[in-house]
């Protein structure tokens, strides 16, 4: 397990960590509530001989699958059962309603865990069609990748220990632990002077949540849709402070110069939302860890 630490007791909180995985910690499984809730299935019609000018698409086309990169550690939104090896979430739904519009059925879709510090490369490289895993559009990323979006708005914010309660918000951080996500952008927030925070960057989020449930980092950082999932989890043990400090919109990132796939995505997008799929499968995922539904703008932006 990767762990990096901006100040110098770096070395104290690795120790730190060896021994809390060595005793189970307070982290273990034990006790916790179905990973992701219940699991919801959308089914969407799949649209028949899909003539698209784009040379990603051409390519699925003819492998007779689409890659798509998500994420696999974030209940309710991007989240892989390790019994059943299945993907769920409001991530997951977005992706199968991008690939019945572009012509593949669920079973044509192949989902590939990609964590956050390496989406950009995966993407640029063609290792996936596109991604969809709780993706914040901004114009560092556009200078490398694409973007259809937003398909939903995050806030960064906080999750504590259900006890504590001297973390209010993201003025309460000095002098405090705080953990997120190697390649996030609510870490680059946290990692501002002003908030004189001690901040400590992992791989996963499951880790950061791991190390808060331990005692050896006091909050973390991440947008308020994936922190809600955590808290619901676990609700007798963590919460979530509520107060978020940035917008994150998401998009469906891809190759940055196929517009055809682009526009093609940004269309299936609205057409989902038009059709009220995409509030059923809020519903169903994401409005269970209590994120309210909110209608996404249409129509969605293009460039
Ligand atoms: N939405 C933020 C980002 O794209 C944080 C969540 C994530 O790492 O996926 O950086």
């Amino acid at each position: 397990m990767r762990m990096r630490k901006t100040a110098a007791a770096g070395a104290v909180v690795l120790a730190l960590a060896a021994t809390a995985t060595a005793c189970g910690g307070e982290s273990g499984t034990a006790g916790d509530k179905p990973a992701g809730g219940e699991v919801y299935k959308g089914s969407y019609t799949v649209a028949k001989d899909v003539k698209v000018n784009s040379p990603v698409l051409k390519k699925a086309q003819k492998a007779k699958k689409i890659v798509v990169g998500v994420k696999a550690d974030q209940p309710f939104l991007g989240f892989k059962d390790p019994a059943t090896t299945k993907y769920s979430g409001f991530d997951i739904e977005i992706a199968k309603m991008v690939a019945a519009d572009l012509g593949f059925s669920e079973n044509q879709i192949e989902f590939k865990t990609i964590d956050s510090n390496v989406r950009e490369t995966t993407i640029s490289k063609g290792q996936v069609d596109y991604y969809v895993g709780t993706y914040t559009i901004n114009e560092e990323r556009k200078k490398q990748v694409g973007f259809a979006g937003p398909y939903y708005t995050a806030g960064a914010d906080l999750l504590v220990r259900k006890d504590d309660k001297a973390i209010t918000g993201p003025d309460a951080l000095k002098g405090k632990k705080v953990c997120s996500i190697t390649g996030s952008t609510p870490l680059q927030e946290i990692k501002k002077k002003r908030y004189g925070a001690d901040t400590t960057e992992v791989g996963k989020y499951s880790d950061c949540v791991k190390y808060l449930l331990d005692k050896q980092v006091d909050a973390v950082t991440t947008d308020d849709a994936i922190l809600k999932g955590y808290a619901a989890q676990r609700p007798s043990k963590l919460r979530v402070v509520g107060k978020p400090f940035t917008k994150e919109p998401y998009g469906v990132g891809m190759n940055k110069d196929d517009k055809t796939l682009r526009d093609a995505i940004t269309k299936a997008l609205e057409h989902h939302i038009a059709n009220k799929d995409y509030q059923k499968a809020y519903e169903g995922t994401l409005g269970k860890s209590g994120s309210k539904y909110v209608a996404p703008e249409t129509p969605l932006p293009r460039y």
